[in-house]
């Protein structure tokens, strides 16, 4: 084992990073979910209700944004398409569902089936969940999302990760995340792994219900215990503590991290929950299949916004409209997330196998393995006190398998391995799979 020699990982920024964080633009969001409003209602039932609305012409004319951000580009068009059945809940007849957008072919063939998944959900609903003909707006949930979908294309366009990249806009969500399944089912049945997928959903009303106004900070919410625990990931967990070191609450860490570092003016909060209480959203689709799946949104909801018929009842005004959606708010957070998939999308292969000791000893000592990745400059160890929520004071340990820890309490810290690439783009940090000597 080597000694630890301490050095401090400065944050550093890809001038790559920056220059596409840059290419978000607030001005185009604002105009996609003006547009996507202007359909009247993307009710997943609600086929085409007349000339241009329903949720038909709405995908029709995002089928022709994301088309138009590919055209020339490294791009491809994505299409998701299926029908489903009645299935005496939410859904009364056999209805097509489709989710839409594209994917950046990874460059790495070595890594041909590793992508990262952001979506967005372009369905919404009035008041009434089986009512597909009442106006139904969604601008906030989810046009919010939906734009932030085409504009990660936008920005996305031209860069050569070494892993692919989805942007998709799906359907279906406010019928049982139906959309989400379909795509999360396919991906995994045609072996894609998705390294980390987020769902943005509720994301661009800055005024809470309560009337305090928050633009500058947002939500990541993600699993702790895994949905789909197995005997030994639960012997794991039970042993070590490691309820809150999911790999979806990691890709959370990873989006706090590199969103803020990018970005100023927005505070992004790891909450430790799946979702808010009883609630939920697309990631929860993916997480279902063992993927790394996180929900990003405002900070500060308002429910006259959400699932409400447009009107006014006693000066009230109900209905998730235009006019609530603040597309600087919006921009920070989707700049935020462009940060953390371009970092995490040009970053090197993760560690393999990383093995905590020490326990019962004065020294903590971990060991891991590096895949076979010419893009691996360095490795950085992150530690956090167990009584604390984010990783801290990350160490840069050079192209290492181990390190001692000299005086370091296992029991009093979690720790978790990246390695990064010579600009500073790091993979998802790997807590320890396995207690060892
Ligand atoms: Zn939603």
């Amino acid at each position: 084992m080597i000694a630890l020699f301490i050095l401090l990982a400065a944050a550093q920024r890809d001038p790559r990073v920056e220059a596409l964080v840059q290419r978000i633009d607030a001005s185009r969001m604002q105009a996609t979910v003006k547009r996507l409003t202007e359909f009247g209602t993307r009710h997943t039932l609600s086929g085409t209700q007349g000339p241009g609305r329903g949720i038909v012409p709405a995908r029709d004319w995002l089928r022709e944004q994301f088309d138009a951000a590919a055209r020339g580009s490294r791009l491809k068009p994505f299409e998701d398409r299926f029908v489903y059945q009645p299935d005496g809940k939410r859904v009364n007849v056999a209805t097509e569902i489709v989710n839409v957008g594209v994917v950046l072919p990874g460059t790495d063939p070595r890594r041909a089936k590793q992508a990262l998944m952001m979506t967005g959900h372009y369905d919404s609903m009035p008041s009434d969940i089986m009512d597909p003909k009442t106006d139904a707006p969604g601008a906030i949930d989810d046009a919010s999302g939906t734009a932030m979908a085409l504009e990660l294309a936008n920005a996305f366009r031209d860069e050569q990760p070494p892993i692919s990249v989805y942007f998709v806009a799906v359907a279906g969500e406010e019928q049982g995340l139906l959309g989400s399944a379909h795509l999360a089912q396919r991906l995994k049945s045609e072996g894609i792994d998705v390294v980390a997928m987020t769902s943005v959903d509720i994301a661009g009303n800055s005024e809470g219900q309560d009337g305090v106004r928050d633009g500058t900070t947002a939500r990541l919410f993600s699993e702790g215990a895994l949905e789909n625990e197995t005997e030994p990931q639960r012997k794991l967990r039970l042993a070590v503590g490691n309820e809150n070191d999911s790999p979806a609450r990691e890709w959370a860490r990873y989006i706090q991290r590199v969103g803020e570092l990018y970005v100023t003016g927005l505070r992004l909060r790891v909450m430790l929950r799946r979702d808010r209480i009883a609630r939920g959203s697309d990631h929860m689709s993916f997480a279902k299949e063992g993927f790394a799946a996180v929900r990003l949104s405002e900070a500060r909801e308002n429910y006259r916004g959400q699932h409400q018929t447009p009107r006014t009842e006693n000066g009230v005004r109900y209905g998730d409209e235009l006019w609530r959606f603040d597309a600087n708010y919006a921009g920070r957070m989707c700049r935020a997330l462009a940060a953390a998939f371009a970092s995490l999308s040009a970053a090197p292969s993760a560690p393999q196998e990383v093995t905590l000791a020490g326990a019962v000893s004065p020294d903590a000592k971990l060991r891991w393995k590096l895949p076979d990745d010419p893009r691996i400059a360095a490795v950085v160890l992150y530690r956090r006190p167990a009584d604390s929520v984010t990783w801290q004071e990350p160490l840069a340990l050079g192209k290492v398998a181990e390190v001692v820890l000299p005086s370091v309490t296992t029991d009093d810290w979690f720790f978790a391995v990246a390695t990064s690439d010579a600009a500073g783009n790091e993979s998802i940090p790997q807590p320890p799979t396995a207690v060892g000597r």
